[in-house]
């Protein structure tokens, strides 16, 4: 039987306000501000709109941020429900129980806390307040702090902002949630700053006009996915504080346009970026010129479909870009295996930083994977090493896992159906189900006598 811990008097009370919805709302004018967040968090997860309508509506803190409560499935709903409960202007009067919310922030990153605490020696209230738009709560403040006059519409008293994650294919007359969001910018009067994050975009040429409401200053993290490199430079050229860019299908008609040079200009001036993913995106033996422009510290590098040749291996082994990375992923490249020096030192090089390896689908043979196996098991800091879609046999899967077990921090690994499962490797056709199943047992049992069930070995039959 579970045991499970009987609740407190304090989830007794969220709940007894939850099944009563239209007390709940008249009680947010009185019960304390500590229960805001506990109630907010339970009308969240319940998905009880018209409380948490309400409870925007009355927000009495600064900021209000729900990266905490992400969860695995998006919620445009309830997103809708609080943009249009977020209460424009708000009152003067600090003692009423005014709504205070200045800051509303949808976007789903975690590590934040609901609300801010309350530090009165810091000019920034809020740790997720924009720090790049002209039209943000910051800049308002200190330019009507320096001019000591308001600028029209631009009050620092009325000024909110809206942090998002958007996620655009075609102009946002389409897409209802934007629309939204665009009304509610019109409606302020120019005093609610839309704070656009993530910004994900697909068919760039029908975007145009949605992204002419943006700041792109704004945009931490910038996917696009299916566009000419011509035009994702002016793109770039706006989004300069860029912490993380993903180019997803991308052509580049030359390496000696102007395009591709414009491209490396623009990387070169993006200071803050951590993680790169390039993937259908040809680079072969012009890697170099990519990663050269690059800050020195980069966490993330993943070059999926790259058709990244031997000489684009060897740069990236010397690459003093790369020396911290905590993922690298070179999955689908037909990498030259006949020398695996380059690779090989590349392991050594992150042997102290590299937490995340993924070498899928690279013609991996035993003969490659039993020359790297040592410095691999030297990368102390891995969590997941994942080599599946290689052509791997059962003795070299069962030599590689003892190289693998005694590597503590691995909890993850992803491996590949070792080819006398199939009927032909190459084509993987006829997977023989029993066969694999065989090959499940046997690692279990190699994974019990190495004292290591924490370790999960998976592997892909699609
Ligand atoms: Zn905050
Ligand atoms: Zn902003």
């Amino acid at each position: 039987m579970d045991f499970k811990e009987p609740p407190t008097l304090l989830d007794i009370a969220i709940q007894c306000l939850l099944n009563h919805e239209p007390l709940a709302i008249q009680a947010l004018q009185e019960i304390p501000r500590e229960l805001f967040v506990p109630l907010f968090t339970a009308a969240f997860k319940g998905r009880h709109e018209k409380i948490l309508s309400a409870m925007v509506k009355s927000w009495p803190f600064f900021c209000l941020h729900v990266g905490p409560l992400s969860m695995q499935e998006v919620q445009p709903k309830l997103w809708k429900v609080m943009v249009e409960s977020l209460q424009l202007f708000p009152a003067e009067n600090p003692a009423s129980r005014s709504p205070k919310l200045r800051i509303l922030d949808l976007t789903q990153h975690p590590g934040y806390k609901t609300k801010c605490p309350v530090i009165t020696t810091t000019c920034k209230p809020c740790v997720r307040s924009c720090a790049y738009s002209e039209r943000s709560l910051m800049k308002v403040q200190s330019q009507c702090s320096n001019s000591s006059s308001e600028s029209e519409g631009q009050s620092p008293k009325t000024t909110m902002e809206l942090l998002v994650s958007l996620s655009l294919d075609r102009s946002f007359r389409g897409n209802e949630y934007f629309a939204l969001l665009l009304s509610k910018v019109e409606q302020s009067l120019g005093s609610l700053h839309l704070c656009c994050r993530d910004l994900r975009i697909k068919n760039l040429s029908e975007c145009r006009s949605a992204l002419s409401h943006l700041d792109l200053k704004c945009v931490s993290h910038l996917a696009v996915v299916e566009a000419s490199l011509i035009s994702v430079v002016p793109l770039l050229e706006q989004a300069v504080n860029l912490d993380s860019l993903s180019l997803s299908k991308i052509t580049c008609r030359s390496f000696n346009e102007r395009a591709f040079r414009n491209f490396l200009s623009q990387l070169s001036c993006m200071d803050h970026l951590k993680e790169l993913s390039l993937s259908s995106f040809c680079l072969t033996d012009h890697l170099e010129h990519v990663l050269r422009v690059l800050p020195a510290d980069l966490d993330f590098l993943q070059l999926l479909f790259c058709e990244l040749s031997y000489s684009d291996l060897k740069f990236l082994s010397q690459c003093p870009q790369v020396n911290y990375l905590k993922l690298l992923d070179v999955s689908n490249n037909s990498i030259f295996w006949e020398d695996c020096e380059p690779f090989y030192c590349l392991l050594e090089n992150l042997s102290g930083t590299l937490q995340h390896l993924a070498i899928d689908h690279c013609l991996l043979t035993d003969a490659t994977l039993s020359i790297l196996a040592p410095a691999l098991s030297r990368c102390s800091q891995l969590r997941l090493f994942s080599f599946s879609s290689n052509p791997i046999t059962m003795p070299m899967l069962r030599r590689i896992l003892e190289y693998l077990t005694p590597m503590t921090q691995l909890k993850y690994v992803i491996y590949p159906i070792p080819m006398h499962c199939y009927g032909r490797w190459h084509d993987r056709v006829c997977l023989d189900q029993q066969k694999l199943v065989d090959v499940n047992a046997q690692l279990k049992i190699m994974l019990q006598e190495a004292e290591r069930d924490d370790m999960c070995w998976i592997t892909y039959t699609g």
